[in-house]
């Protein structure tokens, strides 16, 4: 079961008391994560109330009453306002993007990347095709960055690293997708993840760009050594 319940969050940068809605608890009882690590449901629908969003001034953060670094300044600038507001976007997706620009703002890339990780979720959710290939674009040059300060994205680097194939994926930048899974599968990494990076392979070679989980690349490989079991 989800348990969500009300609540008030006073925002940190213009006063304006906010009714919000907060998540008590959840669970991913509905089975495997994808390959971008979103989780299964029930947790996979309570995306909705991940970011609050001030009614008054537009700050957008998982808690508007606290204050991040130089965010008052940005919120006023044309550039977040426009972001708020984009029609390119769904409005609980732009609340995402808007996240990721205060993050980017205050030197956190890795926390950045994945706001545009949420935001993309959020454009799949819609059907908006489009809008989630620009979230993944944004996300994959946050992580680069987000690399090049030594940042840590997830703290499993692998996680890391199939996320960031599978951004190129799901972008539809299958030779880069390609480059990158090469890389990786030369590391000779555990079984779990070399499952993973296999099962990948086969999507980008196929120009497959639709949503898969972690349990369809685990089973496809037990499926494969059952059949070689036989032979
Ligand atoms: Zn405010």
């Amino acid at each position: 079961m989800t348990i969500m319940f009300l609540n008030y969050e006073k925002c940190a940068l213009c006063g304006e008391k906010n009714e919000v809605i907060m998540l008590g608890s959840s669970n991913t009882f509905g089975g495997s994560p994808d390959l971008d690590t979103r989780p299964a449901e029930m947790l996979r629908s309570t995306i909705n109330v991940w970011i609050h969003i001030c009614s008054s001034c537009g700050f957008c953060a998982p808690d508007i009453s606290k204050r991040i670094e130089k965010s008052s300044e940005l919120v006023r600038t044309d550039l977040y306002q426009q972001q708020l507001n984009s029609t390119e976007f769904p409005k609980l997706a732009n609340a995402f993007l808007c996240y990721s620009l205060i993050q980017e703002n205050a030197g956190d890339y890795a926390g950045a990347g994945w706001s545009c990780v949420h935001a993309s979720w959020v454009c799949d959710d819609t059907n908006s095709e489009e809008a989630a290939q620009k979230c993944r674009k944004k996300a994959i040059g946050l992580f680069q960055k987000a690399k090049e300060n030594s940042q840590v994205i997830d703290e499993e680097a692998s996680t890391a690293e199939i996320l960031i194939i599978d951004l190129l994926r799901r972008s539809r930048q299958f030779e880069l997708a390609l480059k990158t899974c090469d890389e990786n599968l030369k590391k000779n990494p555990e079984k779990s993840i070399l499952d993973v990076l296999k099962y990948e392979k086969i999507l980008i070679k196929n120009k497959d760009s639709a949503c898969h989980t972690i349990e369809e690349a685990t089973k496809r490989t037990k499926s494969q050594s059952k059949a070689g079991e036989k032979a």
